[in-house]
């Protein structure tokens, strides 16, 4: 169907008007409330002077300005650049000139630090909001919400002559002015989550978005329209989060719980006091609920369905955490480039498997190619390299014409993972490519020997990368984090493995540490251990 992010919107405010669309620690604003406030938002982008193509970014955690000003900015037909709000000014100073972002829609929070940028880019405005704007208590009692209580020190008031949020959605009477675009307008410049270098602006259509929306429409015919309550804790400036997160909910009419400090025990507690019954989650997020304490005494039972994605999902930790919650956490994949999601196995109605990421979205194609050649479709169950084909896949990447034609060929969007299909046409992912380890003239996946440590009932986390290795070329070598108040010798690790990997894969080193490297999304950052780990040998 063709039909627009801001139509899903209006869809569920005029099926839904009352129901309570965003949760922000128990302050609901209803599908009626946040339209209005929406068609605020644009009416002031409209009064200065924001065009049709012009790029607005974003620079906030999941609160109710950030799906707000999402939704005002696809109004104006303006394009939207979201932006992580732990990134340095470095990242930042990236995004914003590469996107050249005109309005900076932000926190108070950053106050200082967006004043100083903004000379070294294009951004003539900057709104800021307050992470205690639409709280239902005091500000002060705020801080396990947001961590330390330094940072509120740090919560100066901004400059005189900014724009305060809620002060511009009050001088804003709402507009019903909508920009005339085409499914083919770009509708966003969505940085890459940076896990293997710089992060590259995905060039995202109203159509990938749209379509998008509709391919999920399948796996959600278990819900209730207008009736579930999903837990918003991926952040929403990752496309996984904007997705799952933001986008389906909406088109769902369903309320969205936000997390902004999706830890353990936020997670935990945010589950206690609001049941959501839909919970899209990355494997860190589920890996962080089953090392806090305090899940023996939450009841995840509110909880319908789960779903994975952004980082492999280890065996275990499903199994651990079905048996807890007693729901089904339901694997999927994608990619920034392709909005992102392409493969999801079914909720129920269909057979899902444990370990794999399901079947291609509607209208969705899905190859296995050569490794060695890029070109050959590889027989049922050997590997190669994922490439997709759909609605939902990318333009190009912004500024990139290099990266875009490496990429993208024919409509086929070169994933970089390596994957293989089984005779049901179901799909595993193995690895990334430029994670593969060749040892000894083998391929070993880190993937592998992970999933095996993980089975040890010591290990919290593990990343297994390739080290150099003077006969086998490189060799395993894996960093793991023990459970709180263990212990255990490297060669108990490799014992571990030993009897349950082929020789060529067993870790020749352990490494024990106090936590891994991680990108701000949560994924654990393989390229920084292989980073320190590079010129030694052992
Ligand atoms: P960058 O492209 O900047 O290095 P990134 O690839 O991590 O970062 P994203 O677009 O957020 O940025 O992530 C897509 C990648 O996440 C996929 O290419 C794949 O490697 C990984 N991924 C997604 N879902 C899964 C899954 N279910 N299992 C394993 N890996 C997954
Ligand atoms: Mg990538």
């Amino acid at each position: 169907e063709e039909i627009f992010l801001t139509d899903f919107l209006e869809r569920s405010v005029s099926e839904f008007p009352d129901n309570p669309a965003l949760n922000f620690q128990g302050f609901r604003l209803s599908y009626r409330e946040t339209d209005r406030m929406v068609k605020s938002v644009a009416a002031w982008l409209k009064s200065i002077g924001v065009e049709k193509g012009d790029r607005v970014a974003v620079l906030l955690p999941n609160v109710i300005p950030c799906l707000v000003a999402y939704y005002a900015i696809m109004r104006v037909g303006a394009i939207c650049v979201m932006n992580n709000p732990l990134y340095t000014d470095r990242e930042l100073l990236h995004q914003f000139n590469d996107s050249g972002a005109r309005v900076l829609f932000t926190l108070d929070l950053l106050a200082d630090r967006m004043t100083a940028l903004r000379s070294k880019t294009s951004i003539k405005e900057i709104v800021y909001t307050s992470i205690g704007d639409y709280l239902p208590f005091p500000k002060s009692l705020l801080f396990p919400l947001v961590g330390k209580r330094k940072k509120l020190a740090a919560d100066v008031a901004p400059a005189p002559d900014v724009m305060k949020w809620k002060e511009m959605v009050a001088a804003n009477a709402p507009t019903e002015f909508r920009e005339t675009l085409s499914l083919d307008d770009v509708a966003m410049y969505q940085y890459t989550g940076g896990t293997t270098g710089p992060a590259k602006g995905v060039m995202l259509t109203h159509r990938n978005l749209s379509f998008q929306i509709q391919q999920a429409s399948v796996w959600f015919s278990e819900f209730d329209r207008g009736g579930e309550c999903c837990i918003a804790a991926l952040p929403w400036f990752h496309i996984f989060g904007l997705t799952c997160a933001l986008n389906y909910p909406v088109s769902m009419g369903w309320e969205m719980v936000l997390v902004p400090k999706p830890q353990g025990p936020q997670l935990l507690e945010t589950i206690s006091k609001f049941r959501p019954t839909y919970a899209p989650l990355v494997p860190t997020m589920y890996i962080g609920m089953l090392n806090d304490p305090a899940i023996d005494r939450t009841d995840l039972s509110s909880i319908k369905g789960c779903f994975s994605g952004s980082a492999p999902l280890p065996l275990e930790v499903t199994k651990e955490f079905e048996r807890r919650s007693g729901s089904v956490i339901v694997e999927g994949f994608g990619m920034t480039e392709s909005s992102p999601v392409t493969h999801m196995n079914p909720f129920s109605g269909g057979k899902r498997k444990v370990g794999s990421v399901g079947i291609p979205a509607p209208d969705t194609e899905a190859r296995v190619v050569d490794l060695t050649d890029g070109e050959t479709d590889m027989p049922v169950g050997e590997v190669g390299e994922l490439f997709v084909r759909g609605p939902q896949v990318m333009k190009g990447y912004h500024n990139r014409p290099d990266a875009t034609a490496e990429s993208l060929t024919d409509g086929w969007l070169h994933t970089g993972d390596i994957a293989r299909m089984d005779e049901e046409g179901y799909f595993f992912i193995v690895d990334r490519k430029k994670d593969m380890i060749l040892s000894g003239g083998y391929n070993v996946y880190p993937r592998d020997i992970d999933e095996v440590f993980y089975e040890h009932p010591k290990v919290q986390e593990v990343c297994s990368i390739g080290v150099r290795h003077p006969h086998r070329g490189e060799a395993v070598k894996a960093f793991v984090v023990l459970k709180a108040g263990e212990s255990a010798t490297e060669q108990e690790m490799i014992d571990f493995c030993s009897d349950k990997l082929a020789k060529y894969k067993w870790p020749v080193a352990v490494e024990f540490r106090e936590a891994l490297p991680k990108s701000t999304v949560g994924k654990i950052l393989r390229k920084d251990l292989r980073e320190e780990e590079e010129g030694k040998s052992v």
